[in-house]
């Protein structure tokens, strides 16, 4: 199958084409078509496999096809991934699908001032990728807000665990709306992840790879 059999906004298919983007990897010829219909999706993959492409494209298809002004500090969709060399390949990617697209998206990661982060988010974004020691930093000082989130996506699941962002996770949950699309990417399946996806996705779809 090739990228032009998934039903992509055409701006999005035509990103993939200037990119050289022609057949989708496994992990996004499974996913895609489950994210299409917003169904929250258990994905085992490694990084090297696509999944990026695999949660960003059908993210950024559902944003351009309800298009809504974000709100002052709101976030429409939050990635929540552990390294902040991992939020800015994200991004970057996104930057790469989005370039026929009127989408705002920004990073979130600690190590750097927080002023233009602040700043990016004061108008409202998109889409956030962000770690969640600074993601955590800025809700508690208000300038972030997820009252309004559509979209979550937890990437490297067994790596934040590693970290010990466990509680971090929690405490970001704790303030997602219920009602809400979630996506889960791990490597490994080990016993705290199974738990924690259980608490987290609604009736999901699981893709190994
Ligand atoms: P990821 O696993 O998401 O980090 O992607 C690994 C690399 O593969 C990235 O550099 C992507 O730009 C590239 N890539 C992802 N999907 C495709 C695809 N379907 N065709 C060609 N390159 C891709």
């Amino acid at each position: 199958s090739q990228f032009t059999d998934l039903s992509l906004a055409t701006p999005i298919l035509n990103a993939l084409k200037e990119n050289g983007y022609t057949t989708p990897t496994p992990i996004q010829a499974q996913a895609i078509p489950h994210l299409l219909k917003r169904r929250d999706l258990l994905g085992i993959a490694q990084t090297g496999t696509g999944k990026t492409a695999a949660f960003s494209l059908p993210l950024l298809d559902h944003l351009t096809r309800h298009k809504k002004h974000p709100r002052e500090r709101c976030v429409r969709a939050l990635i929540l991934t552990p390294t902040r060399e991992l939020a800015s390949q994200i991004d970057a990617n996104i930057a790469k699908y989005a370039t026929h697209l009127r989408i705002s998206h920004s990073v979130v990661f600690g190590g750097v001032g927080q002023r233009p982060q602040i700043h990016a988010l004061r108008r409202g974004q998109d889409i956030v990728t962000a770690t969640p020691g600074r993601l955590l930093d800025l809700m508690n000082q208000g300038h972030i807000r997820l009252d309004q989130l559509e979209t979550f996506i937890l990437d490297e699941a067994d790596r934040m665990l590693d970290m010990g962002f466990i509680h971090d996770i929690r405490k970001v949950v704790a303030k997602l709306p219920p009602k809400r699309h979630t996506l889960l990417f791990s490597a490994t399946m080990p016993k705290d992840i199974d738990v924690l996806a259980q608490t987290l996705l609604h009736n999901p779809e699981r893709v190994e790879i």
